[in-house]
């Protein structure tokens, strides 16, 4: 029996449609808790047990901002993951933005293969529009494949698992076949979380924040979950800076992070954001290790 695994490296701007495709790829929500395995080289976001395939597809934080976001460790984050990775996958809508731009530059400096995914063909009101998407992309990459798809509609998507497993390399399984993630809820929701606040922070708050979950209340009749998270920050600058004018950001951080988690999990959350000011914390290793940045 000659069994193949690969990682891939899952990329592409927000709202392209990435947590869509992979939960539509993995045939469940990436919402069930494993138990942790011995790998940290990188965030793996699910997988995927196919008959003798497993595909392991990885995050890639950082690269989903605009570079003026972008940390050094992110940066290195985001370069490691592609470094491990076999095969990278891009996800696009049909338009091509700055943030794309930046991560054409790293897809180039990769070398890796990249399969380009043309998300939300749905939209189109004419089929053949695709074929002018195709030919924009074209022009900028030596992809090894183009495939245009809905991940919601679910179309194409055995065409995409066939070019995926193109560069799976004959080996032993990475991982034992009944796992689909490698991360607790908890950590995911707090990730989910953070997210949002990178998305719309710019200098020095992505480095000088953590979410911790303070408290989780699922109600099993109702599906319906309370969370109470508290974001750290270093000082009041940045409190101010991401609580905004009126609380206008924190409040759309906790909407889209609210949307998210009930996406992915599944569930109906009512989320609650709490900032606190911490000074230093980060270089306090009672903190950071309480805040789960540890090692
Ligand atoms: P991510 O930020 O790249 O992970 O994007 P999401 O998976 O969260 O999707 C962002 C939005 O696009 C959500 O509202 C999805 O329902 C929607 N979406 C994702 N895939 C498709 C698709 O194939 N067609 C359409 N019409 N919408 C999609
Ligand atoms: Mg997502």
């Amino acid at each position: 029996m000659a069994t193949k695994s690969g990682f891939i490296a899952i990329i592409g701007k927000p709202n392209v449609g990435k947590s869509t495709l992979i939960n539509a790829l993995i045939g469940k929500k990436i919402a069930i808790t494993s138990p942790k395995v011995q790998t940290t080289r990188f965030r793996i976001t699910g997988i995927l047990n196919e008959g003798d395939n497993q595909f392991v597809f990885i995050d890639t934080p950082g690269m989903h901002k605009p570079y003026h976001g972008l940390g050094k460790s992110m940066d290195k984050s985001a370069s490691d993951a592609l470094m491990d990775a076999d095969v990278i996958l891009w996800v696009v809508d049909q338009t091509f933005r700055r943030t794309d731009q930046v991560i054409l530059e790293r897809v180039k400096q990769s070398q890796l293969p990249v399969i380009l995914v043309i998300n939300k063909i749905d939209t189109l009101e004419n089929k053949s529009e695709i074929d002018k998407v195709i030919i924009s992309f074209l022009k900028l990459h030596e992809f090894s494949e183009i495939i245009p798809i809905s991940a919601m509609e679910q179309t194409h998507l055995i065409q995409l698992k066939n070019a995926l497993s193109n560069h799976l390399v004959l080996g032993p399984h990475y991982y034992p076949d009944d796992y689909v993630t490698d991360q607790t809820d908890e950590s995911r929701m707090s990730e989910i979380i953070r997210e949002r606040i990178l998305f719309y922070t710019e200098q020095e708050i992505p480095h000088s924040v953590a979410v911790m979950l303070e408290s989780l209340k699922y109600n099993e009749a109702q599906k319906t979950m309370d969370i109470d998270a508290l974001i750290i920050v270093e000082r009041d600058s940045q409190k101010g800076i991401l609580i905004g004018k009126k609380g206008e950001k924190l409040k759309r951080i906790g909407s889209e992070a609210r949307k998210e988690i009930n996406h992915i999990f599944d569930l109906k959350v009512h989320l609650t954001l709490w900032v606190k000011v911490k000074k230093d914390w980060r270089n306090d290793p009672t903190t950071v290790s309480r805040y789960g940045y540890g090692k």
